[in-house]
């Protein structure tokens, strides 16, 4: 593995595990404007018909798991992906 910013053979080759985690932060204005009608409202449109679905539909699961390689050169400090 060669470094294609500075061309050094001193390569740290890492597999990273990706984590999909989706932290959605609303602001205080949200939620005295938005959050106190938008969560009951949204809760009878996705909640109540994704629990029905749950119960009758299909008890199939996905899970993605990303995983890819990160190249990291111990020269430059220059990372890189693997695909
Ligand atoms: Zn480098």
């Amino acid at each position: 593995m060669t470094c294609p910013k500075c061309g050094s053979q001193n390569v740290n080759v890492q597999m990273v595990n990706e984590a999909r985690l989706k932290n959605v932060h609303h602001s205080i204005f949200w939620w005295i404007f938005v959050g106190w009608w938008w969560i009951p409202i949204k809760w009878l449109c996705f909640t109540v018909p994704a629990l029905l679905f749950k119960i009758f539909g299909h008890k199939k699961q996905r899970i993605v798991n990303n995983v890819k390689t990160v190249c990291v050169c111990q020269n430059c400090g220059y990372s890189w992906e693997i695909r």
